[in-house]
């Protein structure tokens, strides 16, 4: 096996919250490797132009990973891009693998967020950013006084459709059952609300559009009629899953397989935190993951500095 590295802090995934964790350590002194994925940079790799996140006015994505990532690099921050296979929290310095490599830490920001469902489809695939999203928060902005689509029935569908309602000309939500699954709340407010329409037993087939979506072919899988409607911007929202696999039976997870956090960031384990979408199913955002991010490393920092004054104690 090959030689073990040791750090105060480790923080797993590359996200904002992983990125503004490890920023946040290093600047505490602590020694921080950012364990960023095969694929670093997290949900924003995947966004387009970005106008929420302060200080940037709009930005794209992957750039506004880019400075993050430097901004770390800036002040010494190590970056390894490759995925944690495996961890160990039963002692104190915890483990942690990438494959064979085995590497030490004090204290653990896991920030690995969630990915969000897609329907796997070919035309998703390259519409992505071009009127394809998954975030209604992130892009609805763009398609203001626009008619909109969103795919789903569940609360999440539901919320990014009472939201766009607000900002957009028309929401149609397509469903593949004829009965939502989102709570009944939810379900009255939108049903209320004149500019939402809905389209039942509905799949979609395909994104049409070269450059940006134009239209959507649908599936009616109760009369197997094959439509079209022309859309702006269609979200897909039909759920996320959580980046967790690797930690089932070392930290609590929920019912969903989201991290359990108590005190905004303190896992079932002590010395290990949880930052993003990783546990916070709710806002999803970028400036609140960096938020996170902060208080994890900030929570961390402590822990460090107890296990100091215990050994100073003994
Ligand atoms: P959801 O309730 O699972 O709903 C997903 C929706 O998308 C459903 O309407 C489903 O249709 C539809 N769908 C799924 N796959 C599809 C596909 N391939 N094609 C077309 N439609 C598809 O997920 P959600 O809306 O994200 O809501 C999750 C719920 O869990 C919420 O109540 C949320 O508050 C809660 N939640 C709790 C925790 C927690 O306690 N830690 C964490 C996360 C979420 P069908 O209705 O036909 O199945």
């Amino acid at each position: 096996m090959a030689k073990k590295e040791s750090y105060d802090a480790i923080i797993i995934g590359s996200g904002p919250a992983g990125i503004t964790a490890s920023i946040y350590t290093i600047r505490a002194n602590l020694s921080t490797l950012i364990i960023a994925g095969s694929s670093p940079g997290g949900q924003l790799m995947l966004t387009t132009d970005v106008e929420d996140f302060p200080g940037f006015g709009k930005i794209q994505g992957p750039e506004l990973m880019q400075k993050m990532r430097e901004h770390a690099l800036s002040f010494g921050v190590k970056f390894l891009d490759e995925n944690v296979t495996r961890v160990d929290f039963k002692k104190h310095p915890f483990k942690l693998f990438v494959d064979n490599k085995e590497f030490e830490a004090k204290s653990v920001i896991v920030a690995t967020g969630a990915s969000a469902k897609w329907l796997n489809i070919e035309s998703e695939r390259k519409l992505i950013g071009k009127g394809v999203s998954a975030c209604a928060t992130c892009d609805g902005f763009f398609f203001k006084n626009k008619d909109v689509a969103v795919i789903g029935g569940g609360d999440t569908a539901l919320r990014e459709v009472l939201y766009l309602a607000k900002i957009c000309k028309s929401v149609t939500v397509i469903h593949r059952r004829e009965e939502l699954r989102a709570q009944k709340v939810l379900q009255d407010r939108a049903f209320n609300t004149k500019n939402i329409k809905f389209i039942w037993n509905s799949e979609v087939k395909e994104f049409l559009g070269k450059d940006r979506l134009e239209a959507i072919k649908l599936l009616n899988n109760k009369n197997n009629k094959i439509s079209e409607i022309k859309i702006d911007c269609a979200f897909v929202a039909i759920g996320h899953t959580p980046n967790t696999s690797f930690l089932k039976g070392h930290i609590k997870l929920d019912s969903h397989n989201y991290i359990e956090v108590k005190n905004n960031v303190k896992t079932s384990v002590e010395g290990v935190f949880a930052a993003g979408d990783v546990h916070d199913y709710r806002y999803q955002q970028a400036v609140t993951a960096a938020g996170a991010g902060c208080m994890a490393a900030m929570e961390a920092d402590n822990f460090i500095e107890s296990l100091k004054k215990q050994i100073d104690l003994n």
